[in-house]
């Protein structure tokens, strides 16, 4: 489970729409009373943004016509991790050529 916060004009689809999916998993951890561990020490999860990023990336998702249909239900009280766009991007353009082209577009 992995949180980019980069935006999301930069992200190609499979990129988005597994942030999503995967912001969707986190929550059912956190609900589940799951310790995040890892993914906040690793700084891949900042909770404290689930909620905005959410809306960001439906928002995105419905401008490029894609279906979103899975309202989040989550108000953060943990306030864990931090998750520095920087390293996303250098990261994105490392494993995925699409997302590096995206990128290279500028917004
Ligand atoms: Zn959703
Ligand atoms: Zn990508």
């Amino acid at each position: 489970m992995r949180m980019w916060n980069v935006a999301p004009s930069v992200l190609c689809r499979k990129h988005l729409l597994g942030e999503h999916v995967e912001l969707h998993m986190v929550v059912g951890s956190i609900k589940r009373g799951k310790n995040l561990g890892r993914f906040i020490t690793d700084g891949l999860i900042e909770t404290g943004k689930i909620s905005a990023r959410h809306k960001a990336l439906a928002k995105e998702m419905t401008r490029r016509g894609y279906n979103h249909a899975s309202p989040l239900d989550y108000t953060d009280t943990l306030k864990l991790g931090k998750v520095n766009p920087t390293v996303s991007l250098n990261e994105l353009a490392r494993r995925c050529p699409d997302c590096a082209a995206l990128q290279g577009q500028g917004e």
